[in-house]
């Protein structure tokens, strides 16, 4: 292989001996690589976040709930949250017990609410009315809180879940009436929790927010947790390199806050996170083949197979993703140019990286678009009548194995029913 641009993917040794240009033509393209060795490396890291010791991380599978995936971070000793019953499913299917899901849910139906209850998993929620409808489903059932601690933080408008102006959470002001509902249905509070957003590359916001639910936790004795919710940042432009978010310097601010609080609240309750992008994020990229490489009117354009079906983030939140080049030929990249990448769904939004100045690509060339493991696949989608990637995973040894197959165009009729004409 030609590595024409790979400096992050060495730096990682992300491919473990393997060629990307290899794996692209034995497995096609596009196709999600994960990186097993990152991807526990992410879970030790926050397991190891701070010395309080009932400190449980939950993964928040939403960001990536692939089978293999959520097994692996199962045997690293992780708990999960859910946001659905399709996410409760694949975690038990990954062997997680009830006790180790929290289903932090958000204007469900009671049917969805039902499964969770009869599911056996500890149940989050985030309105009165929620709470009024849970407990006529089950009184006497035991109950998390999502409150609003009125501070948010986060990458874009569209994924921060605190503060004034988000859908998220019970303010503070309405606890007079959620203690009469828990009354009413002698509902049991078991937890509190938050989730200020996502992607914060400073901890001020999340240790602010923590100060503030803590203060909410202490008006209620005999809680089993409180959880400080997720959005731990990784950073995208590792190619300039950004730095990561500080682990020791945040860890060390949050150890601070959980040790004041237990003291505070009398016990040493368990204390949790919920990350999913800083554990999914960075063990994975796509491989893409470049198809087409024009001149339209001033602008260059690079058109590869990685259409907004198989990554959504760039259109969804303006996401900046690193590219790299891999090249199967000895062709040299004379020039440096600007070029903006884009897929192939018939949209002018479709755009995957714009203006980046990289070595002249060349069409055949595979494309690497890292850190798409987080809000990658499990955003991907059929429109346009597009197959789902595979999904391939680099084992520890450096094995590859396929842990998704690619869709098939039969895939795309399941559930549909034509009409006897
Ligand atoms: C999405 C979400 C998370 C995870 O957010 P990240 O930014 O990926 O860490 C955690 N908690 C809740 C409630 C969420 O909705």
């Amino acid at each position: 292989m030609n590595k024409v641009y790979t400096k992050v993917t060495d730096q990682l040794h992300f491919f473990e001996g393997n060629d990307p240009v290899e794996l692209a033509k034995e497995y096609g393209t596009p196709v999600y690589v994960y990186n097993e060795r990152i991807l526990r490396q992410r879970c030790r890291d926050l397991k190891q976040l701070v010395t309080y010791p009932k400190f449980v991380v939950d993964y928040s599978a939403k960001a990536n709930s692939s089978l293999a995936f959520l097994q692996i971070v199962k045997s690293e000793g992780l708990e999960v949250d859910a946001m659905s019953p399709g996410e409760i499913f694949m975690e038990r299917q990954a062997g997680f017990a009830p006790e180790e899901i929290f289903y932090i849910c958000n204007n469900v139906s009671a049917q969805e609410m039902q499964y969770a209850v009869d599911a056996g998993v500890v149940i989050s929620v985030d309105s009165l009315s929620q709470l009024e409808q849970l407990g006529q489903i089950a009184p006497g059932h035991e109950v998390a809180i999502r409150f609003n601690p009125g501070v948010g933080a986060g990458h874009h408008e569209k994924v921060v879940t605190a503060g004034k102006k988000t859908k998220f959470g019970i303010e503070p002001k309405y606890i007079p009436q959620v203690r009469e509902i828990l009354k009413k249905y002698d509902l049991k509070l078991v937890g509190i929790n938050q989730h200020i957003g996502s992607l914060f590359m400073t901890g001020e916001a999340f240790v602010a927010s923590i100060a503030v639910l803590f203060e909410i936790a202490k008006q209620f004795p005999g809680l089993r947790f409180v959880d400080m919710g997720g959005g731990f940042g990784i950073p995208y432009k590792k190619e300039f390199d950004e730095a990561p978010l500080d682990l020791k310097e945040l860890g060390t601010a949050i150890d601070k806050a959980l040790y004041q609080f237990a003291q505070e609240y009398g016990e040493q309750i368990t204390l949790r996170i919920e990350p999913g992008r800083y554990i999914s994020a960075e063990c994975s990229m796509i491989l893409s083949q470049v198809q087409a490489v024009k001149h339209n009117h001033d602008k260059k354009f690079v058109g590869c197979d990685c259409g907004f079906n198989v990554l959504q983030r760039p259109i969804m939140y303006d996401s900046y993703h690193g590219v790299e080049i891999y090249r199967a030929s000895e062709a040299l990249s004379e020039k440096k140019e600007i070029v903006t990448i884009v897929g192939n769904i018939c949209e002018s939004g479709d755009i995957l990286a714009k203006d980046r100045e990289l070595p002249e690509i060349f069409k055949g060339d595979i494309l690497g678009i890292l850190d798409a493991g987080a809000y990658g696949f499990t955003m991907a989608s059929n429109y346009n009548n597009r197959l789902r990637p595979a999904e391939i995973l680099i084992r520890e040894n450096g094995d590859v194995v396929l842990i998704r197959e690619r869709e098939v165009l039969e895939d795309l009729l399941r559930h549909q029913i034509a009409l006897d004409m």
